[in-house]
């Protein structure tokens, strides 16, 4: 049975833009917060952010990276030791406040959930001696990738705009997005669509890979039936999907994105969400920051303080 003696005002889970912002605030307005995240630092997806961040009225940003030591500085400084890393949340119990970690059980008198989102993979069963040649980023691989043939896997602005990138090095690059259409800025599918080095196809979907002991070719599906394309890389941009799985039958969801208030509020009294894993949301760093802020007023009205 875990030891509750201690019972914080709000336990926060998950230390990305959502969960660091409504720890700040609560912890500006006296309450006592613990933030439990289960990498060894926080900041959430900031770190995989390569480019600069300008559309977050904060200032600018090289990278997600110098955002995150920013955001990594200032709550140390404030919150120190009620940063838990290295935490991962393995289970928790809603309505009763509890949440259980691989390094102690916590219990509050409110839950704020901000578990944002993780990379999408594939769905296809990919041999071990493919698994190095299947990559779900490709910037830090630029290097070993030059001069060959890639395919990349995706419709969104994150497989344009790598596919773009790559044609830059690569010897040929084959786009392949699933549905009719590309689902990227209409801009970029331009530039992309008139690239020499770039092909694109529409409706079509990965079924095989092929080769000896690396990747040698990858096998697509479309109306017309089965054709082969040459890469020695897969790069796999499928978006992402909400880490939410925890918790999400023991609240109401929409596709594991949890439905929340004007007030961040979910269905179950005292437990507050926030960041990407909401709906309705929007996935962007100020939206994380601002539902995290707005949680944190709404913990204080919950536990009685003056908004
Ligand atoms: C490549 C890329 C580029 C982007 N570019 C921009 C941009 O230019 N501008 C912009 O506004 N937004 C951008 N975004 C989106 C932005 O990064 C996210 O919207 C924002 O980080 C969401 O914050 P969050 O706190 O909701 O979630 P996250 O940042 O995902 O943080 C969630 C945290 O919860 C932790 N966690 C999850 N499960 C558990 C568990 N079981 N136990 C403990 N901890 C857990 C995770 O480790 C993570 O640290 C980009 C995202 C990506 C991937």
């Amino acid at each position: 049975m875990p030891d509750f003696e201690h019972i914080y005002d709000a336990v926060i889970v998950g230390g990305g833009p959502s969960g660091i912002s409504c720890a700040l605030e609560c912890h500006e307005s006296g309450l006592d917060v613990v933030v439990l995240e289960r990498a060894e630092r926080i900041g959430g997806q900031l770190s995989l952010i390569p480019g600069p961040v300008y559309n977050y009225a904060a200032g600018f940003f090289e990278s997600g990276e110098t955002l995150r030591n920013d955001l990594e500085r200032v709550a140390h400084m404030f919150l120190t030791d009620r940063i838990k890393t290295g935490c991962n949340v393995l289970s928790m119990n809603l309505a009763q406040k509890e949440v259980v970690t691989d390094s102690g059980a916590f219990r509050g008198k409110t839950v704020f959930l901000a578990t944002g989102y993780r990379l999408r993979e594939f769905d296809l069963p990919i041999p071990n001696g493919f698994r190095d040649d299947v990559l779900y980023r490709s910037g830090i691989y630029r290097e070993s990738l030059r001069g060959k043939p890639v395919a990349v896997v995706g419709s969104g602005d994150s497989a344009v705009f790598t596919a773009l990138d790559l044609a830059d090095f690569c010897s040929h690059v084959t786009v392949l997005a699933r549905g009719k259409t590309f689902k990227a800025r209409p801009d970029i599918v331009a530039r992309m669509k008139s690239h020499n080095v770039i092909e694109a196809h529409t409706n079509s979907v990965v079924v095989r890979l092929l080769g000896q002991e690396s990747l040698q070719s990858v096998i697509a599906v479309n109306q017309k039936g089965e054709f082969e394309i040459k890469c020695m890389k897969l790069i796999a941009k499928l978006g992402y999907l909400p880490n939410t799985e925890l918790f999400a039958d023991q609240l109401r969801n929409a596709g594991g994105h949890i439905a929340v208030d004007q007030n961040f509020s979910t269905s179950i009294k005292g437990v507050f969400a926030g960041g990407d894993i909401v709906q309705p949301g929007y996935d962007r760093i100020a939206f994380a920051a601002g539902s995290g802020m707005m949680a944190a007023r709404s913990i204080r009205v919950f536990l009685g303080h003056t908004p």
